[in-house]
């Protein structure tokens, strides 16, 4: 019998859910989880849960109660948006709009701008393909060179949006989001920052760096319930038609004629989520509440441990984009010498409970331009990550390096198992998507 792990139990930097949960191991057995999938989607913080605990009994309607639970869930809705603007530093002409995730706000943004967008092939799918009129810019083998193909693009033809990550969630390595942000506006465009993979590590600051919109998910960030944000100039967004049309998002209705809402309402038709919306405003404040040098500087140990530590494993190699990034989040990627990515990662989940997600990550254009179109694999870590962890995935990869592997592993549609898979599960496949 496993023991039922507590609600929440006390990682390195924060207390987060899941740090106990045991997990059974093929041929038996169990041990705890080691999550290194904070990249995909974070386990939930304390104070997230505890928020969520406090406001279900009072969850109801969000706009449309007199009810006092009605008006407690409203509360809960709207104070959000400050919350966000709190974390992420908003500029005076700046509106929180809630959205399902970091794609829903990029699909979003995408109906709302005025001219061509430029990026880079190595962005996300999701900051890939909502753009309308998108100029794409090969990344180069270094940031400065990149980021002068990114000038480049600019000055050649005029552009409404630069739209780049701010970290990529196949390596972690950080762009320079203010430099860009300078050359985005000498050159007349504006800037989104997809924030996915940076809002959960760095500090982000809108007003300080002059960022004009900014987009991330709440389970991305420790507040696993389904709502994300896209933080941006007003403008845009009072010009646009409503991404969704129908309740709330209006002023008036007749047979005749529709009176929009401003931003943010006239982007939010629909009821919202707001125990979603409440969960990512306590993930937001207590992110806000942490020392941040005490987060960059535990993350900057393990990675650099675990990049280390994998990189002196024979036939181990680790995948970076460029030569010269200004700072990396807590991820890091990998490749083992015959070895496909998927078996990797089905051998550390079997034989050692440890999370990976192998692939091509959502990012299929920059991973085939590398030469990686089988996939690789990503460790990525956070708040909740210790260096025991750390430990335990060195020596998992370097024991499967050295052929001491202790099962067989087998692929069927494409995924891979255990064969015999004894862990019970009643697909017997490890899930079908690939992404994120
Ligand atoms: N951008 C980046 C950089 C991401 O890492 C992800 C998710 N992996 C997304 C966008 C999409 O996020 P979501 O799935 O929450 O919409």
């Amino acid at each position: 019998m496993t023991a039922v792990p507590t609600a929440t139990c006390a990682g390195p930097l924060a207390r987060v859910s899941g740090c106990d949960t045991q997990v059974p191991l093929v041929g038996g057995g169990s041990c705890t989880y080691a999550n290194f999938d904070y990249a995909a989607s974070a386990p939930a913080l304390a104070q997230v849960t505890d928020r969520l605990q406090e406001l279900l009994p009072f969850y109801a309607s969000v706009h449309r109660g007199a009810g006092y639970a009605s008006r407690v869930s409203t509360d809960a809705y709207e104070s959000a948006r400050g919350s966000v603007e709190r974390f992420v530093g908003t500029d005076t002409d700046q509106v929180v709009v809630f959205t399902r995730n970091t794609t829903d706000s990029l699909n979003l943004l995408a109906t709302c701008v005025p001219g061509d967008v430029v990026v880079l092939d190595i962005e996300h799918h999701a900051n890939l393909l909502p753009w309308k009129n998108s100029r794409i810019v090969e990344a180069a083998d270094t940031v400065v060179d990149t980021v002068a193909r990114i000038e480049n693009e600019l000055a050649a033809a005029p552009a409404a949006l630069l739209a780049v990550t701010g970290a990529s969630n196949v390596t972690g390595e950080v762009l320079p989001i203010a430099e860009l942000t300078e050359i985005a506006h000498r050159h007349g465009a504006r800037i989104l920052v997809d924030g996915a993979q940076l809002t959960p590590h760095r500090r982000v600051h809108l007003a300080e760096t002059g960022v004009d919109y900014l987009a991330f998910s709440g389970h991305k960030l420790y507040a696993p319930f389904g709502a994300g944000v896209l933080v941006g100039r007003r403008d845009w967004l009072d010009a646009a038609e409503p991404y969704l049309a129908g309740g709330g998002a209006v002023r008036e209705v007749t047979l005749d004629e529709t009176v929009w809402a401003q931003a943010p309402a006239r982007h939010e038709a629909g009821s919202p989520n707001v125990l979603g919306v409440a969960a990512l405003a306590a993930a937001c404040d207590a992110l806000a509440a942490l020392d941040f040098e005490q987060v960059v500087e535990h993350e900057r140990v393990l990675a650099s441990r675990l990049a280390d530590g994998l990189a002196e494993i024979d036939g181990v190699h680790l995948l970076r984009l460029w030569a010269d990034a200004p700072d990396t989040v807590g991820i890091v990627t990998f490749t083992i010498d015959g070895h496909e990515p998927g078996q990797i990662a089905a051998y550390l989940s079997a034989e050692h409970g440890i999370g990976v997600r192998d692939g091509r990550f959502c990012a299929h254009p920059v991973l085939n331009r590398i030469g990686l179109a089988g996939g690789a694999v990503r460790a990525s870590l956070g708040l909740g990550t210790g260096s025991e962890d750390v430990e335990r995935l060195i020596a998992a990869v370097r024991q499967l390096a050295d052929g001491r592997a202790t099962w067989n592993y087998g692929k069927t549609d494409g995924l891979w198992n255990p064969v015999p898979e004894t862990r019970g599960f009643s697909t017997g496949t490890a899930g079908a998507a690939e992404c994120v």
